[in-house]
């Protein structure tokens, strides 16, 4: 299990409004203390906590091509996770974003299931690259880099079956680190917007 301590060592956590962080922080911190101690932790992490408006800029920033914004462009989607790769295929830093427009009559569980999910969209991407890392070694750095970055890209349209496929899996990772409970009030609250 990770210590609040070390894990806030590398990880910055940005609030756009501080009277959210009475609610949010302790719900990230039991997240947080549940994780286990291993790879690919210690990995820099920034959380951004804001409003819609606030994270499409921010994304705008980390992705020129703006694919990223797509994730948070439908209203029920109130999450995001940017991971930034190097050309060994070693996660540089993940940027996740919490979008609290909606977030306040949500339950504890929801809010605990979407920022596992973000967290698990990092780790997702962290195993890909342990499977492909060996089957990249003879490529030229460039073309590694490219390969790499391509594994971290996060351009799924929303509400495609491809998107729909790469939320199942993050979602079985998030679970298979103990989080069942959280996930599945994450996925009700997606049923009920349907
Ligand atoms: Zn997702």
């Amino acid at each position: 299990m990770v210590s609040l301590e070390k894990f806030y060592s590398y990880t910055e956590v940005f609030y756009e409004d501080e009277s959210l962080k009475g609610r949010f922080q302790p719900l990230l911190d039991d997240v947080i203390k549940r994780l286990p101690d291993k790879p690919p932790f210690p990995v820099i992490g920034i959380f951004l906590i804001a409003s819609r408006a606030l994270v499409i800029e921010h994304l705008k920033g980390l992705d020129p091509r703006k694919k990223a914004q797509l994730d948070v462009t439908p209203e029920s989607r109130d999450g995001h996770c940017f991971t930034g790769i190097n050309e060994n295929g070693d996660i540089n830093e993940y940027h996740i974003s919490i979008i609290t427009d909606f977030l306040e009559p949500k339950s504890d569980d929801y809010i605990k299931g979407l920022i596992i999910h973000e967290i698990s969209h990092m780790i997702y991407v962290w195993r890909l690259l342990q499977k492909k890392k060996s089957d990249y070694a003879k490529l030229g750095r460039k073309a590694k880099q490219i390969r790499f970055n391509q594994i971290g890209q996060t351009d799924n349209i929303p509400e495609t079956k491809e998107y729909y496929e790469k939320e199942g899996s993050v979602n079985a990772e998030a679970v298979r680190l103990g989080f069942g409970k959280e996930i599945r009030a994450l996925e009700e609250e997606f049923a009920n917007i349907k």
